[in-house]
């Protein structure tokens, strides 16, 4: 049965999907929030303990309501990221649905039909998908995974480095989930960082706020403010650069093939291992759009102005530079949203463009 038919329907509560309820209130358009988290703060929630955000709270804000400074002085923890989103929910009062996780999106000559895991349907005029990154943890391909006994964790379960003390703990990716993560595995474990190539390591005096510059700059094609740092490149926070005083930030290329117990470098040597930490990064969580065949092997939808080629009922936003410039962050989310709510409103008073 269907509950309910709205003009929007926007799949995703974390800031992505806030900074477009912003947008689309001031819009006058009818939309509803579908969330599967039972709470605000989407990825946040299952970030690590110690991790926080690598810009102050004023280069972190969603639109309206910036986000108190933090009360450690510091960069906002994750806790007070949690706690920002939650508020800005509640201050606006978004119809949002909860526990409500979207299985499949399918075309309807009128309208989108989106069906839940929990049976229940809604239908649209539009759909923005906003559903991040967090849920879909990439795991590259290497020989002997499946015979390698020791744990295995992806950076999306990561919480604390307690479970690893003592142990010998391969620790794979060369972003900052991988910098920050072996920085504090490394204080309590033995540790082999495997990284592609040698990571790029950010000067001390540059964070978020000059990456998100940056990124900005790049996409708007101006080169001379861009210089060639991306969002991917290392910041080196607090953690971090105590990590580098005690000679830790050193990395290795990657081995050749796991073995029952540990892994076998390319000269021939093997090592012992107690367990693999994977900071390989995540792809868009786009599997619930399969079902319209707009999605592409990496997860990708092809879109113009965040607008899907194939479905033009169907808006991104958030995922990455390829949804709008620095779009995965709290600000970039922001600007992003601003732009995509009066293209949706554009389209939805052209009927004849949603056929
Ligand atoms: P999410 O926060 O993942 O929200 C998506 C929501 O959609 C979730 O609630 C999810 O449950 C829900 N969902 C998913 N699939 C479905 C479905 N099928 N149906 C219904 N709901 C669904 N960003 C910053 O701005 N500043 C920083 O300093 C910063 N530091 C970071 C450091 C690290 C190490 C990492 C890994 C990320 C960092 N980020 C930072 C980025 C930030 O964490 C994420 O990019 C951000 O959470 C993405 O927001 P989102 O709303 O797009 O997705």
């Amino acid at each position: 049965m269907n509950e309910g038919d709205h003009d929007v329907v926007v799949i995703g509560g974390g800031q992505a999907g806030l900074a477009v309820a912003y947008y689309l209130r001031r819009a006058g358009i009818d939309f509803l929030m579908l969330d599967a988290e039972d709470r605000p703060g989407g990825a946040w929630l299952h970030a690590w303990d110690s991790l926080h955000l690598f810009s102050p709270a004023t280069y972190s804000s969603l639109p309206g309501w910036p986000m108190p400074p933090s009360r450690s002085d510091g960069f906002p923890s994750r806790d007070e990221v949690i706690d920002y989103l939650t508020r800005y929910e509640q201050r606006y009062a978004f119809p949002i649905e909860r526990s409500c996780h979207v299985e499949t999106v399918e075309r309807d000559p009128e309208r989108l039909c989106l069906q839940l895991r929990n049976g229940r349907t809604f239908t649209a005029r539009a759909v923005v998908s906003a559903t991040g990154t967090w849920s879909a943890p990439y795991i590259p391909d290497h020989p002997g995974r499946e015979l390698f006994r020791g744990g295995q964790l992806h950076s999306a379960e990561y919480r604390s480095p307690i479970p690893f003390a003592g142990k010998r703990v391969l620790v794979v990716g060369g972003g900052n989930s991988g910098a920050q993560i072996l920085a504090e595995v490394s204080a309590l474990a033995e540790t082999v960082w495997v990284t592609l190539k040698d990571p790029v390591f950010l000067p001390d005096d540059v964070d978020g706020r000059v990456l998100f510059e940056r990124a900005s700059a790049r996409v708007r094609g101006d080169f001379d403010q861009a210089s060639t740092t991306t969002l991917g490149d290392i910041v080196m926070v607090p953690p971090v650069k105590e990590a580098r005083d005690r000679g830790v930030l050193k990395s290795v290329r990657p081995f050749l093939r796991f073995t029952i117990d540990g892994v076998l470098w390319a000269d021939g040597t093997e090592t012992h291992v107690d367990a693999v930490l994977w900071c390989t990064g995540f792809r868009p969580a786009t599997g619930h759009l399969r079902s319209l065949g707009v999605v592409g092997p990496d997860g990708r939808i092809e879109v113009v102005d965040q607008r899907a080629v194939e479905e033009p009922r169907l808006w991104l936003q958030g995922y990455g530079n390829w949804t709008g410039a620095a779009s995965a962050t709290l600000i970039g989310a922001g600007r992003t949203a601003r732009e995509l709510a009066p293209r949706i409103k554009a389209a939805l008073q052209m009927p004849a463009s949603f056929i």
